[in-house]
């Protein structure tokens, strides 16, 4: 072999993972895996090189069929659409090597990017480049959550720099009111969708300033309202720059809020619309995305503050500030009333939803007073339930299964429920086998990263992972500590619970639930069947979501807006054991996974914890365990395998990001492009 099929091998690989696809095709991820653990044991890279050469050039040849242009489901459904979807977010959730999420929103971003690209949508992520992240956890000795940073290092991303003909950097610039702050656009392929990532960093910015992207969500409102200035007004910015007209601009949650007010601003400078004129256009191809059902979680600032920030602007559109001020409030009339980003979200966009039936519900009558000629029921917010990304979160061995069954090529188009009902015929054996294995694999990385050698590869295993806020209620299931830890220790049918999630760095509350499941895990009696793990991200998400046989989920209803981990769950057969909230209030059936608690309304929550935990119990022993540890004379659990392929059947293409993906365009960037300024858009 010479040195040269080697240097062939780097630069193959080189040019599959400068595009992130590679971490979604099955067969890449893989191979890329493979790379990565060899690595470990054979110091010698290019031998392996050139020993994987075949396997590189057949990869490299799949991702370039995969980014032809070729007719898809779009150029069917969306025709004539004359530009991306600019789809705007705080935080992206694509691959764990860039940590620029902090949870369930950003890995949504993510999703949709992807899904975007495999159905041929084409779409423009907007975000900010923190270069230090999202923070990563340890615990002390008292199971104290500590945060620490670090700098990403850009030679290991595949970023680039975009750049002007001539090849200088290209800059942005936005206003702050005692600076102005210069912004380069880094560029990163995700399929045939792309990210523009804005990057502060620069040396000709103040020290502060360089600061404003360092870090995803840092704390205080000033910084938080100059990154969300940052990320919207310049955002529009970098699009213009790069010569792109978005045909829709989608805000994901309110965050992204000022990116409409940089179009108005524009089209009054530019096409000398009055400012009724120019915020209805604005607005027109606008969608609003909301993602809260908590009232914390909805920005706010103070007027004084937001009208310091929004001057600038304001001045150059040759407006006062109050007309732009006033689009934050629910009585413009108040000069006192916070400044509110969900607010104006929802001003400046025609198609506005949640992000499922019930967080519709709710959202609706928390929002009404923005319509208050409408009755909440009247009030024009849908809903379009969240989903996720086949090729990102389904196991590879169970993709193979699935394949056999599923339509040719189904994960590069939607996939409806007949499709999916195939999927009965999946071998029960096979089907057990392969579940299994995956929960090996799961239960030796668990070890690896807790040290925690002696979990039951046999036994039920049960997972629980997420961000740490109160309302998701992560410590419910210890309620009764005498009875959860008679039932984790029953040697005939044994249990283990699997905990991981970061809470908020200001989050005290969400600390001490972490630190007081930490200590329980730490000692007897539940040492060895209860396990936290530090630091989530997206690699132990998908470990965890293909590895367990039940996923928990305990949000006090009716505060989770949708939550998804729980679906990637269901793609890989895992049963949900949810409180009826978020996406399992609708997605539940009756005999594809279980219910915790009802759906009566309480207004007591220290009454629906107790509910909820006898419910929780209840289910767990008459319904979980016998189901899962009745075995045929094979050794099957007939009746759970039963249960796994009605999660499965009913659940997987229903709450795909591809489903999800298609009702966006159908009801919401298909008529967006379409559209001229109406009255949906709320009074002011
Ligand atoms: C899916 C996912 C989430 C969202 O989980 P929810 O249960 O919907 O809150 C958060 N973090 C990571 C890393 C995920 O993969």
């Amino acid at each position: 072999m010479t040195s040269s099929t080697a240097q062939a091998a780097e630069q193959l690989l080189l040019q599959i993972t400068s595009n992130l696809c590679s971490s979604w095709d099955g067969e890449t991820s893989e191979l890329l895996s493979l790379l990565a653990g060899s690595e470990t044991q054979h110091p010698d890279r290019s031998a392996t090189l050139q020993q994987l050469l075949p396997q590189l050039q057949t990869a490299a040849e799949r991702q370039q069929i995969y980014l032809q242009p070729r007719t898809t489901w779009t150029d069917q459904n969306l025709p004539g659409m004359t530009g991306p979807v600019a789809f705007f977010s705080a935080e992206f959730g694509l691959h764990e090597s860039l940590p620029i999420y902090s949870g369930g929103l950003g890995i949504l971003a993510g999703d949709h990017l992807k899904s975007a690209s495999d159905l041929g949508v084409p779409m423009l992520g907007l975000s900010l480049f923190y270069h230090e992240g999202f923070f990563h956890q340890s615990f002390d000795a008292q199971g104290w959550q500590q945060e620490s940073w670090s700098q990403l290092d850009l030679s290991q991303l595949p970023l680039t720099e975009q750049r002007m003909s001539d090849g200088q950097s290209l800059r942005i610039a936005v206003e702050l009111p005692d600076s102005l702050v210069r912004l380069r656009i880094l560029r990163l392929s995700a399929g045939r969708s792309g990210l523009l990532l804005l990057d502060a960093n620069l040396p000709e910015n103040s020290a502060s300033d360089r600061q404003l992207t360092a870090r995803l969500y840092s704390p205080g409102q000033q910084i938080r309202i100059r990154q969300e200035l940052l990320l919207g007004i310049g955002g529009m910015r970098a699009l213009q720059a790069i010569g792109v007209t978005p045909a829709v601009v989608h805000l994901n949650e309110g965050h992204c809020a000022f990116a409409p007010l940089e179009d108005l601003r524009r089209r009054m400078v530019e096409d000398h619309l009055s400012f009724s004129a120019a915020r209805a256009a604005a607005a027109a191809a606008v969608v609003f995305t909301t993602h809260t059902s908590v009232p914390a979680g909805h920005d706010r600032f103070p007027a004084a503050m937001a009208a310091a920030h929004l001057q600038p602007l304001a001045a150059s559109a040759g407006i006062d500030v109050a007309s732009l001020l006033a689009l934050g409030k629910t009585n413009p009339a108040d000069s006192d009333e916070a400044f509110c980003m969900t607010a104006l979200a929802f001003r400046m966009s025609r198609f506005h939803n949640a992000v499922s039936a019930l967080h519709g519900k709710v959202t609706r009558s928390m929002w009404s007073a923005l319509w208050p000629d409408r009755s909440p029921d009247q009030v024009p917010i849908g809903h379009i339930t969240n989903g996720v990304h086949p090729g990102t979160w389904l196991a590879p061995s169970l993709r193979k299964l699935y394949s056999r069954i599923l339509p040719q090529n189904w994960e590069q188009q939607p996939s409806t429920a007949a499709d999916w009902q195939a999927l009965t015929l999946l071998d029960d054996r096979e089907l057990w086998q392969t579940h299994c294995s995956l929960r090996h694999r799961l239960l030796h990385d668990v070890a690896r990263r807790s040290g925690c050698q002696n979990l039951d590869p046999h036994a039920l295993t049960v997972g629980f992972a997420r961000r740490f806020a109160t309302y998701k209620r992560a410590d419910l299931i210890f309620r009764d500590l005498d009875l959860l830890s008679r039932l984790l220790r029953d040697s005939s049918r044994p249990i283990q619970l699997l905990f991981a999630g970061k809470a908020h760095p200001a989050d005290e509350q969400g600390k001490l639930i972490l630190q007081h499941i930490w200590q329980l895990a730490a000692q007897p009696p539940f040492h060895g069947r209860v396990v936290v793990l530090p630091d989530y991200s997206i690699d132990l998400a998908r470990r965890l979501v293909q590895g367990v046989d039940v996923w928990l989920n305990t949000p006090r209803r009716p505060q989770e807006a949708s939550g998804t981990s729980g679906q990637k769950a269901a793609l890989n057969g895992a049963l949900n054991w949810s409180t009826l909230d978020g996406w399992w209030a609708e997605a539940w059936n009756g005999s594809n996974g279980f219910a915790i608690g009802d759906t009566t309304d309480c207004t007591d929550p220290e009454i629906q914890d107790q509910r909820d935990a006898l419910s929780l119990y209840q289910v767990l022993q008459q319904q979980i365990l016998p189901r899962f540890y009745e075995r045929d004379p094979g050794g099957l659990p007939v009746s759970w395998l039963q249960m796994m392929k009605n999660s499965i059947t009913s659940l997987g293409w229903q709450y795909s990001s591809h489903r999800m993906v298609q009702d966006y365009a159908a009801l919401a960037w298909r008529p967006a492009t379409k559209f001229q300024a109406s009255s949906v858009v709320p009074s002011s």
